[in-house]
C-alpha cells in the first residue's frame, strides 16, 4: 500500500505548491477564500492547502509533493460557514488553558464510535512518568492551568486518586479534571475518594445513545451524575455521540427534561477516526440544523451563542437554559489546521502540544494504524494561550522533518 511507504524530509511548503493550489481552484471555477494547512491522507505530512467555495459549499484543495492535489468538502453550506463567528474573548467558552494527557489505554466499554481503540493488555504508565510529562508543559495560571486526564478510561487506574493528588501538588494553580464514561463514578465511595484527592471536575461521556437502553451501563452513568451533584463535584460537560441524526430526539429529550447540572452538553456525530473507518462525513451545519429543527418542532427555544469559540468543528447554542456544544469533527482527509489554533490542547503524540482534534487524528495514524508520523506540526499550531492574529504565510512556516516510526 502506498500509505505504508515512509516518506520523510520533504519541504511541502514551496511556491510551486502554492501555485498549484491557485491553479486547482481556477480549474474547478471555485472562489478563493483563505490559505490553511492540512494533512496528506496518504503519507500524513503537513501540507499546504487553500479554502474555496463553489455552489454554496466550502472546500479545501491540498497539495502533497508526493501524492499530488486533492479536493475535500469542509462545510456543506457556505452561507452557514460565512456566519460562523469565532472569538476567544469569552472566558466561558475559551478552553486554551487545558491540556489532555492519556492516563490509561484501558477501558471498560467498547463504544461503536471510539477514536481511541482501547487495549486492556497495556499496563498503565507509572505516576512518575505522567508527572514527568506534565512537568514539561508550561504550567501556570496564564499558561497550562488545567490538566484533563483522559484515556481510554483514566479512572480504571487503581492509583487514580493518588495520581490526581500528585498532579495537584505540582502547582496549586493547576486544576485537574477527568474525561470519563462515568461508570466508576456510579460508585459513591469512589466519588468520595476522588473528591478527597482534590479532583476539580469531570467530563462525562454518555457516549452512544444506545446506552440509554443499556440497563447496567446507563444506570451507573446516571448514578454517577447524581453522585457528582451530591458531592458538589462540578460537571464540565455531559456528552453524546450519534451514529444517526435520528438520535437527536432521544438526546434532546433527555437534556431538556432532566435536572442535570453541567456547564454544557455536547452532541456530536461520528467521524472516521479510530473505530469508524469509512464513517459518512457530515458537517457541523447538518448537526446544527437537526437540533434547531428538533427545538422548533418541540417548542423549545434555540439561540446560537455568538460570543464563543465557534468554528467549522463546533458551535455553541442555548436551548432553553442549557448550553449545548454542537460538534462535528473532520478526519485525516479534510483537516483544516487554521480552525485548530485553540484548545482544548493535547499531548498524545510526540512533537508538541496541539489541538485535540489534530492529535487524535495523528494518534490514530501512529498508534492505531501503525503508520509513520513523517514530520512535526508547524509551530503556528502548537500550544499558545493567546494565539496571534497574524495571517498564515504558507512559505514561512516553522516545521521539521523529524519523524516517528509506528508504535506497532
Ligand atoms: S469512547 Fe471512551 S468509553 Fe467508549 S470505548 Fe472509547 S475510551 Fe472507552
Amino acid at each position: 500500500m502506498i500509505s505504508n511507504i515512509s516518506i520523510t524530509g520533504i519541504n511541502q511548503f514551496k511556491q510551486s505548491a502554492v501555485d498549484s493550489l491557485h491553479q486547482a481552484i481556477v480549474d474547478v471555477n471555485g472562489v478563493e477564500l483563505l490559505p490553511t494547512v492540512s494533512l496528506c491522507h496518504h503519507c500524513h505530512s503537513h501540507v499546504p492547502a487553500w479554502r474555496y467555495h463553489l455552489d454554496n459549499k466550502v472546500y479545501i484543495v491540498k497539495h502533497c509533493a508526493t501524492h499530488g492535489i486533492s479536493h475535500h468538502m469542509i462545510e456543506s453550506d457556505y452561507e452557514f460557514y460565512s456566519g460562523i463567528y469565532y472569538t476567544q474573548d469569552n472566558p466561558r467558552y475559551n478552553f486554551n488553558g487545558g491540556v489532555l494527557i492519556e492516563a490509561s489505554d484501558r477501558c471498560n466499554l467498547e463504544c461503536p464510535h471510539c477514536y481511541h481503540l482501547p487495549d486492556n493488555k497495556i499496563v498503565d504508565q507509572p505516576i512518575e512518568t505522567l508527572l514527568d510529562q506534565i512537568k514539561k508543559l508550561p504550567l501556570g495560571i496564564n499558561q497550562v492551568n488545567r490538566i484533563i486526564l483522559s484515556g481510554a478510561e483514566a479512572t480504571l487506574r487503581p492509583d487514580f486518586a493518588e495520581l490526581v493528588t500528585e498532579i495537584k501538588s505540582l502547582d496549586p494553580d493547576i486544576s485537574v479534571t477527568v474525561m470519563t464514561n462515568g461508570i466508576q463514578f456510579g460508585d459513591h465511595e469512589f466519588v468520595k475518594q476522588v473528591k478527597a484527592s482534590g479532583l476539580d471536575g469531570v467530563n462525562i461521556g454518555l457516549n452512544h445513545p444506545e446506552y440509554i437502553d443499556h440497563h447496567v451501563v446507563r444506570r451507573k452513568q446516571i448514578s454517577a451524575i447524581e453522585n457528582m451533584h451530591v458531592e458538589n463535584i462540578p460537571i464540565s460537560y455531559i456528552s453524546y455521540t450519534m451514529i444517526s441524526l435520528n438520535e437527536v430526539h432521544d438526546i434532546m429529550t433527555e437534556i431538556c427534561s432532566n435536572y442535570w447540572q453541567a456547564k454544557n452538553f455536547r452532541i456530536r456525530y461520528g467521524s472516521d477516526i479510530g473505530r469508524n473507518p469509512g464513517q459518512e462525513r457530515i458537517f457541523v451545519s447538518d448537526v446544527y440544523k437537526a437540533i434547531e429543527t428538533w427545538c422548533r418542532n418541540n417548542d423549545k427555544s434555540f439561540d446560537r451563542i455568538i460570543e464563543a469559540d465557534n468554528n467549522i468543528y463546533h458551535i455553541m447554542a442555548r436551548v432553553e437554559n442549557k448550553d449545548i456544544r454542537i460538534i462535528q469533527w473532520c478526519d485525516e482527509t479534510d483537516i483544516d489546521m487554521e480552525e485548530l489554533r485553540s484548545g482544548p490542547w493535547c499531548d498524545f503524540v510526540p512533537d508538541g502540544v496541539t489541538n485535540f482534534l489534530h492529535q487524535i487524528i495523528r494518534r490514530d495514524v501512529w498508534k492505531n494504524q501503525g503508520l509513520i508520523l513523517p514530520d512535526t506540526p508547524p509551530d503556528r499550531y502548537k500550544f499558545n494561550r493567546n494565539p496571534h492574529d497574524t495571517p498564515l504565510d504558507l512559505l514561512n512556516l516553522s516545521w521539521s522533518s523529524n519523524n516517528h516510526e509506528p508504535l506497532v
